[in-house]
């Protein structure tokens, strides 16, 4: 019999279709692994070609007059525009904002040819703090009330350039998702007196079945509710809201587990699309007992359709408990 889950976060459903159960290594990503050259000629974001990019924000290191290792720059077909004040506008039943805000993209290491799970976790690091520069910046922006940061890896993870960035998009309103997953979160704190999301955390490290990766600051783990196969959370072990209160020493460490969760996906599923994304509360919530920021991983294995797209609700073919020990079994 299928078994239906609830998400303890956003409370939607999702369908365990346990009948028509696969086993994880059926998922593996159908297209070949072709390697890629270290540098295009037509690259915007390989070295040497940076006037084919608008001027960078941010470098690691800080210094122009050597070799960049990650390279922060606006983006140039941006969401949202750089200038300008997030005016409101209501008439009658129409509510509207200019389109101000910051879309920037990181560029992940000067070679063409690499993805993140084939990475140094050092180089990862770097990463991780031109996300804190950059969260950090975005945040003392007066116009900008939430900060996403996030990844897009291949076709269906909704990319068209193959050199490693990821992005990130400050926008001037919080979007009813996130309100949503607060608020959820605020409900559960004001009846039981503790964050959800360090509940759910203390459980499933007690009961590990769903646990890829423990470490001393973050456990990654595959959700009791997994709306999609191999969907996984990295959730820092410690309460924090917003991902801006992250330590040095967390970002080193997250960096080791997001390379290791990503190369285990790399190798055991053949280097599948994924998307993923960090869940931070927003700067106005920064300091709140009852939010908890995560980095969720969501490889692009299956196709959204009708049922999904009528319903909001997921049929996942994969038992997290069993994508979990598939994934624990990845050596890398
Ligand atoms: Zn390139
Ligand atoms: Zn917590």
């Amino acid at each position: 019999m299928p078994e239906l889950r609830q998400n303890r976060f956003t409370k939607e459903w999702v369908v365990i279709a346990t009948e028509r159960a696969k086993r994880p290594e059926e998922l593996k990503a159908k297209h070949e692994v072709k390697p890629l050259p270290a540098y295009v000629q037509t690259c915007p974001f390989c070295p040497g070609n940076e006037a084919l990019a608008p001027p960078e924000v941010w470098r690691t290191p800080a210094s122009t007059d050597g070799d960049w290792r990650v390279r922060v720059l606006p983006n140039k077909f941006a969401a949202l525009c750089r200038e300008g004040e997030p005016t409101r506008k209501i008439v009658r039943s129409r509510r509207t904002i200019n389109g101000v805000g910051i879309h920037d993209v990181i560029v992940e290491t000067p070679d063409h040819s690499l993805t993140t799970a084939l990475l140094t976790d050092s180089q990862v690091a770097d990463i991780l703090r031109s996300y804190k520069a950059r969260f950090e910046a975005a945040s003392a922006d007066p116009r900008v009330a939430h900060v996403i940061l996030f990844k897009n890896h291949g076709v269906a993870g909704g990319t068209s350039l193959e050199h490693p960035h990821s992005q990130m998009i400050a926008s001037p309103v919080i979007s009813s998702q996130v309100r949503g997953r607060l608020s959820e979160a605020l409900r559960h704190f004001d009846e039981y007196g503790e964050c959800i999301f360090c509940e759910v955390l203390q459980e499933d490290i007690a009961d590990p079945v769903r646990i890829v990766l423990l470490t001393e600051h973050f456990a990654a783990l595959e959700p009791f509710a997994s709306p999609t196969p191999f969907y996984t959370h990295i959730f820092p072990r410690r309460h924090m809201a917003s991902f801006g209160a992250i330590s040095q020493p967390e970002v080193e460490d997250l960096a080791r587990v997001l390379r290791s969760v990503l190369a285990k996906l790399y190798h055991g599923l053949d280097n599948p699309d994924f998307n993923y994304t960090i869940r931070t509360a927003p700067h106005e919530s920064a300091g709140v007992t009852y939010y908890h920021w995560y980095l969720s991983i969501i490889p692009r294995l299956t196709r959204v359709a009708g049922f999904e797209l009528g319903s909001g609700m997921f049929i996942n073919t994969v038992l997290p408990e069993a994508a979990a020990e598939f994934l624990r079994n990845v050596k890398v």
